[in-house]
Parts: structure tokens; sequence; C-alpha cells
């Protein structure tokens, strides 16, 4: 199917039952109506005089239009193009540019963010412009600036205004249009988090993107019975594919508790909602466990969920199962450049293995765990993971250079990831082939070190990089984030570690922090911490 073809079944098989709840702005709309306010905006798009293979940004947190956006898109072919809520002007034009976006739909402002404050102020002309006439220097290909909301701006066009005149348009055009899609059309330009450096923007298909979410939430055995909490942001595929896009595929509810994430107002949602399944990055359900109002949220109507995106501490999942009612929460492993999830636990997996892997490789993929020397390793040895099959992107987008360091000939994907494969297939991540870090001779790996430190009563967070050492090449540096109402010292958690793990590994540095340096999608950039820390020490 194309994500059309999908709305359009799920639409005629639930249209009464409830699509999307969005809590925070008071929305409330039936698959019925979801369906109809996405053609209107498809509409509204094509009289913009945007069609199939344009590309459309869309800077935003979560909110109703971003949704719209994502759907509306679809349905004419339109690529729609995610960019980080977090960018500021100069990682916005690059992204722009880079894609040669025709059409940039933005919020209006997000807590300390001014869009339309930024976007003047990349685009002087614009406030000169009549709507749809923008031409800008800086970005050639850019013509249209759409903001969220009825407000107008100066040369820009309100999301309302375009919903309006989709009114007008003829919806056969939509039928007619909808019927040249194909599946192997790419949809969606997706950046990576730029956890470990600058993000790639992955092209991404409707196959791709559609098989994911269909996988994903069967996984979870979700029906049109669950209503699914996503918390995580919609600019991510976590928050897209596996979120809205994966709801789509099975007539789950799409419940969303606001822009951008909040624990509480998370808690609440969930109550309010009677929401059946939770999606969160480890730091996220570490956010609301600690909460100091955690208990008095009631969230029993929870039964499962996804744990995804980066390394999911086993305390952190045993403490989800038993806390928050998820005893079926699944974990998933993935990539945005494989769609995402290439591996993923489901409601069969053994307790024992939930909590210690990411579960077994998803249907009609391909994975083998490569040693340096490109040889294929032995079950139970590490090396670098690689996918191959329906889920692997197209290309980074116009990054020839990028593409073919990642996809090798044989159409491996080289996830960049390390991990084992045992007997029964049961996958553990063990790290970034970046991240491990080189002792003087001794390969470590800093997941093992993170695992153990975590089961210390003070420490909320943990993250263990290398840093540059004279003697050694490479010393281990630790980054806590000590409970609330604790205060770990540096010598008493190398105490902890002595006579449990070896001395090469036991952290030389450790530094406490209020917090992590994190990704908009929730991950702990270690790089930026490296750096920090770097400079700290001269
Ligand atoms: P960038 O590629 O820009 O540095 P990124 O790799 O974090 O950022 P994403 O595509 O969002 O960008 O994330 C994919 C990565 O997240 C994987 O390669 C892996 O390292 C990590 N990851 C995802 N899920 C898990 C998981 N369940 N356990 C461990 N690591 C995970
Ligand atoms: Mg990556």
């Amino acid at each position: 199917d194309t994500i059309p073809q999908l709305l359009a079944r799920t639409a005629r098989r639930w249209p009464e039952r409830d699509a999307v709840v969005f809590s925070d702005e008071n929305i409330r709309w039936t698959w019925a109506e979801f369906a109809a306010r996405v053609d209107r905006l498809a509409l509204g798009f094509l009289q913009m005089g945007l069609g199939h293979g344009d590309r459309l940004g869309i800077w935003a947190p979560n909110r109703s239009e971003w949704l719209l956006s994502q759907f509306a898109t679809a349905r004419v072919g339109i690529i729609l193009v995610n960019i980080n809520p977090a960018y500021r002007l100069h990682e916005l034009e690059y992204a722009l540019r880079k894609t040669g976006c025709r059409a940039l739909v933005l919020a209006e402002r997000f807590k300390h963010s001014d869009y339309i404050g930024m976007i003047n102020q990349l685009l002087p002309q614009l406030a000169k412009s009549r709507p749809g006439q923008l031409e800008a220097e800086k970005l050639p290909d850019l013509r249209h600036v759409v903001t969220f909301g009825d407000a107008t701006y100066a040369g820009c066009h309100s999301f309302t205004d375009i919903e309006a005149s989709g009114q007008q348009g003829d919806p056969a055009r939509l039928d007619a249009i909808t019927r040249t899609l194909d599946a192997n059309d790419p949809i969606n330009i997706q950046f990576t988090s730029g956890t470990t450096g600058a993000p790639k923007g992955a092209t991404l298909t409707h196959r791709n993107i559609v098989n994911n979410a269909h996988f994903v939430t069967s996984a979870m055995k979700a029906t049109e019975q669950d209503r699914i909490c996503i918390p995580v942001p919609f600019y991510h595929c976590f928050g897209m594919v596996m979120g809205t896009l994966g709801c789509v595929t099975k007539g789950a509810t799409i419940v969303v508790p606001g822009p951008g994430f909040d624990a509480e107002k998370t808690l609440t949602c969930v109550a309010a909602e009677r929401c059946s399944a939770l999606y969160g990055v480890p730091t996220m359900f570490v956010a609301m466990l600690e909460h100091p109002e955690f208990s008095g949220h009631d969230l029993s109507s929870l039964r499962t969920g996804i744990m995804a995106g980066a390394p999911c501490p086993i305390e952190v999942m045993k403490q989800v199962q038993s806390k928050m009612h998820m005893s079926e929460v699944t974990i998933a492993y993935g990539m945005t450049e494989t769609s995402p999830v290439s591996f993923q636990s489901d409601t069969d997996t053994p307790l024992e293995k939930r909590v210690s892997s990411v579960g077994r490789v998803q249907p009609h993929l391909e994975v083998r765990i490569a040693r340096e020397d490109g040889t294929t390793a032995d079950i139970g040895e590490q090396g670098q993971l690689l996918t191959r099959g329906y889920s692997v992107m197209r290309e980074y987008w116009n990054d020839q250079e990028q593409s073919d360091a990642a996809i090798d000939a044989e159409g491996w994907m080289h996830t960049g990831d390390l991990a084992r494969i045992d007997a029964e297939g049961y996958c553990n991540i063990t790290g970034r082939v970046k991240d491990m870090i080189l002792r003087g001779g001794e390969n470590i790996y800093p997941r093992e070190i993170e695992e153990f430190l975590y089961t210390h009563p003070d420490v909320s967070q943990v993250q263990i990089f290398g840093i540059p050492d004279p003697k050694f090449g490479e010393i281990v540096a630790a980054w806590v984030v000590a409970r609330p109402g604790t205060s770990p010292t540096e010598e008493g958690l190398r105490d902890f570690c002595r006579d449990q793990v070896a001395h090469f590994k036991i952290p030389a540095i450790i530094r406490f922090r209020e917090e992590l340096p994190m990704t908009v999608s929730g991950k702990p950039q270690k790089f930026v911490m490296r750096d920090a820390m770097i400079e700290e020490l001269g």
C-alpha cells in the first residue's frame, strides 16, 4: 500500500472510532473526520502549486498541524522533510537547501523558540513578498512559508487559510493523483538524530515505512481497540512511523499529550485517556518513574508499549513492567536509515530475553554480524550489525558519497552498531562502533559499564565514553546524573566498581551533572559530553 491507500482503508473500516486525540489542543477526531481533514489540506497544498515529488519541510513540535501535514503531503506524493524543532537558523538553512524544499511549514513559537522571528531573520525578503511569491537568494527553491494556526504573518500563508482554500478544490482530483503514486516513490526525508555528529537525510519510500509501521505494531499485538500515547517527537521516525503511521495500520487511536516531552503531562494523559500503550526512549521512562507525582496517576490501563532509540537499561525495563503496568512492553532497535526498526521483542518473548535483548529480527529482513575483515561472525560473537531488505532507505538525499559508505554493493546497510546474536536469534546491541574505547590495547564497551553503574542506588543516568590520554591513548570517563536527594561521590562510585569490574574499565574520571546533553529525540550525545570534559580538563 501507499500511505493514502492505507489511511483510506482504515477510515472506511472504522469511520466512527477515535482516530486522533491531542490533549493539549482539545482535539478529538474520528477516522472519517481525520481523513476528511487530510484531504482538505492536500487540496490546499495542490492549490499552492505543490505536487508529486516536491519537497515540503516541516519545522515544529508535535501539534495537530504536523500530523495533518504528514498525511496530506503523502496523499498527493509531496515529499515531507522532517526538520528538527531544535534547529536554529544555520541548521534550518542547511536542511532546506540540501533537500531543495519548495515550501516550509512551521509552528509560530514553542517554549523559548520564536520560529516566526527566526524565519524572518533568515529570509528578510519574506516581509516584503506576497504569500507564495518568495524569492530568496539563499534558498532559491523556497516559494512558500506556512505558519501553524490562523494568525497571518507578512509573506506567509496561514495554515487555516490553506485548509480553507482546499475546501474549494475538487476531491476527485485527489483520487486521480493517489492512483498514480507508486509505493517505491520517496515520500519522506528524515534526518537522523545527530547523536554522533551532523544529521544525515535518509530518503524513505511508502514501501519502507508502511511495512515497518505494520510490523512494529503487530509485535505489540495492537488492534483498533488500542490507544497509543505518543510523547516522542513526530519529527523522528519513532513518532511518525512507529507512532502515527503505526496507529493507522491497525486503526489504533493516536494519543498525543502535547508538544515537547513533559513527564507530568504524559502521565496525566495516559490516565485521562485510558491509554493501553506508551512509547518512549529510556530517558523519558526514567523521567516519568522518578517524577514526584508518579504514584498519583492511575496507569492501570497500560498493557504494552515500546522502549527504543537508545540502550535500554535492564533496571529501567524492570521498573516499567512492574510500576507502570506495562507487562507486555517491547524493546525495539532500529535506525532512521532502516525505516526504522529491524529487531523487536514481542509479547511472546520470554521475560528474561525481553529485558536483556532487543528481541529477534523482524519478518522479511536479513541481518548479519560482520567482523572487522567483513567475514560473518559466529553465533554469540560481537561485530558490526548489517541489515538488508525492504526497510533499507534508498539513499541519503543528494549525497552519493555517504550513501555508498553506508550501503554496500550487495545492499547491506552498515549500521555502525556493535551487536551479537545468540543461538535462538535474540540480539544484543553492545554499543556503537564509534563509541568503543581503546585504552592501552584493551577494547572497552561503554554499555557494559553503564549497565553496571545503573545498579547503584544513587545513579539516575550515566554515560561512559573515552577521552584522549597521553599514556593510554584513551581513558574511561563517566558523566553521571544523581538521583534527586542523593550525593554520590567519585570515590564512592569507583569503590562500588572495584571488586566487580576489571580495573581498566573503572572510570578514571567521573563528573556529576544536572542533566545529559540530549538530542530532541531524547538521546544522550556523547560527543558533546566528551568535548565538554576535554575542555574542562584542559
Ligand atoms: P546519527 O546517525 O545522526 O548520529 P542516531 O544514529 O542516533 O544519530 P537515529 O537514526 O535516530 O540516529 O538512531 C539510530 C541509532 O540509535 C542506532 O544506530 C543505535 O545506535 C541506537 N538505538 C536505537 N534503538 C536502540 C536500542 N533499542 N538499543 C540500543 N541502541 C539503540
Ligand atoms: Mg545513526
